[in-house]
């Protein structure tokens, strides 16, 4: 690692990977920095079962390096026959399935072919700001504490760490800052997918295991707390990875919150296992093979902005003259307390959801931190209200808007411009040429 970077990327999870390998491809010296031993964020450390949607419903609406990541792991990866078909999905870019060990070696691959350097075991531990810029990041490494300035920076922590610790104002949560209930995925072997693929193609049985779910409520066995499964993905024969169980009303930002709730959750595995093997058939002698490594956050910190894309811009499928890219995933909220009804956001995931080609536009303006004129940020903790971050947190849209956000910070660094400054056109037409859909 040197000192000194045209652009640092802290956090290398999907907006992070995204981020860092676009502004190495437009010439940026780049420098990613991961705490992990792995790339991938949330969909290698917290085991999370697949992709959300790439398409809206009639066409992509994901390109550039999301789209490259999905199709590189594809090749490598079991096509899984199961398919979730509710309507408006496309088979080939819609909920693909994650095979963690193959994203692995994708985003290791693709980050060096690049040409960003990468610092895995790296923690961004302290930000160093001088009046409304940052100059420079302390870093927790292997090899003691070190220091790396850059033109711009871009904060893809997932929870607004490098914004936050430069001083800039951040949101939190709802009125009274509690987040969605955060969730354990974890991984079952042994599992007979032939069996379960029957059962499947007879029931009509979906990728929310609905119909075990409805007899295992009627029987009063269903896990106490929950609703419903929010997804299972068959990951190669034999094997599946579960999207269930919530931990509620935790604090994301204390030892002691993300302790309690990684306790909890795991405390709960052992139940939702019970339900899996009496209710799911195929899974009878179904074991458990992993958890996380880390509970899923599905939300933290968010930026305040120079643009708060709003519920309201997603009610109006708003465009915009500096959108960076389009999407059209539903609000999926989570219950933040358990009094509320685990899924209970999903009244609104349904009554929120698009006709298929309906898109609203992501502003430019949403990834410029406010307080500060040289830190991007991208992924789960763009400047949105509660509604809209719950529709852009998903995986597809941290890749889009960690694109733009490299995109910017390496134009922005080579012309020696401010990211306020930034011809918005050009912008465009260099995420066009790298692949980005922006209609
Ligand atoms: C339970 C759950 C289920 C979900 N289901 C889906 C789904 O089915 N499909 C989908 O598309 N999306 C899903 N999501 C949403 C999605 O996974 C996340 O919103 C998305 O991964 C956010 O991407 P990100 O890059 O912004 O942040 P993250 O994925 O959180 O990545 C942030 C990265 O920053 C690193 N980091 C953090 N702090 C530091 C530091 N101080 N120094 C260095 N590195 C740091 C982290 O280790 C991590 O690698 C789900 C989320 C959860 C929690």
């Amino acid at each position: 690692m040197k000192e000194q970077y045209d652009v640092v990327v802290a956090g290398g999870g999907p907006a992070g990977v995204a981020a860092a390998v676009s502004a190495a491809r437009c010439g940026a010296d780049t420098l990613l920095v991961e705490k992990a031993g792995y790339l991938g964020g949330m969909a290698t450390d917290a085991h999370i079962p697949a992709f959300c949607t790439f398409t809206d419903g009639k066409a992509l609406e994901v390109g550039g390096v999301g789209l490259e990541i999905l199709q590189a792991m594809q090749a490598r990866m079991w096509r899984s026959p199961f398919y979730d078909a509710k309507p408006g999905r496309d088979f080939a870019y819609d909920w693909v399935p994650i095979d963690t060990e193959i994203l692995k070696a994708v985003l290791d691959a693709l980050v060096q072919q690049s040409g960003c350097t990468l610092a895995l075991h790296t923690t961004l531990a302290e930000v160093c700001r001088e009046g409304r810029a940052v100059t420079a990041l302390r870093l927790a490494t292997p090899a003691g504490m070190c220091t790396v300035r850059a033109a711009q920076f871009i904060d893809c922590t997932g929870n607004a760490l490098l914004a936050h610790g430069a001083g800039a104002e951040c949101l939190c949560g709802d009125e009274n800052g509690r987040v969605q209930a955060a969730t354990l995925c974890f991984q079952i072997a042994n599992f007979d997918t032939q069996c379960f693929l029957a059962y499947a193609k007879e029931t009509g049985e979906n990728g929310n295991l609905s119909k075990a779910s409805a007899c295992a409520i009627a029987d009063g066995k269903f896990p106490a707390g929950e609703t419903q499964v929010a997804g299972i993905a068959l990951i190669t024969p034999g094997t599946a990875t579960l999207n269930f169980g919530h931990v509620f009303d935790f604090d994301p930002f204390t030892s002691e919150g993300m302790t309690r709730a990684e306790l909890e959750a795991r405390r709960a595995l052992p139940e939702l296992m019970a339900f899996l093997q009496e209710y799911v058939p195929g899974a009878e002698n179904a074991v458990l093979i992993g958890s996380g490594p880390s509970i899923g956050i599905r939300e933290s910190r968010r930026i305040a902005a120079d643009y708060m894309l709003c519920r309201a811009d997603y009610d109006r499928r708003a465009d915009f003259d500096d959108a960076i890219g389009y999407y059209s995933y539903p609000i999926d909220l989570h219950a933040a307390r358990q009094a509320e009804g685990a899924m209970s956001g999903h009244g609104d995931y349904e009554s929120s959801r698009y006709a298929p080609g309906e898109r609203y536009g992501i502003p430019y303006r949403s990834l410029i931190v406010r307080d500060l004129d040289n830190v991007l940020a991208a992924g789960r903790i763009i400047g949105a209200d509660r509604a809209a971050q719950a529709s852009v947190r998903v995986m597809p849209a941290c890749f889009l808007t960690g694109q733009a956000a490299g995109t910017a910070a390496a134009l922005c660094a080579k012309a020696h411009t401010d990211l306020r400054k930034l011809n918005i056109e050009q912008l465009k037409q260099t995420l066009k040429d790298a692949g980005a859909i922006l209609q």
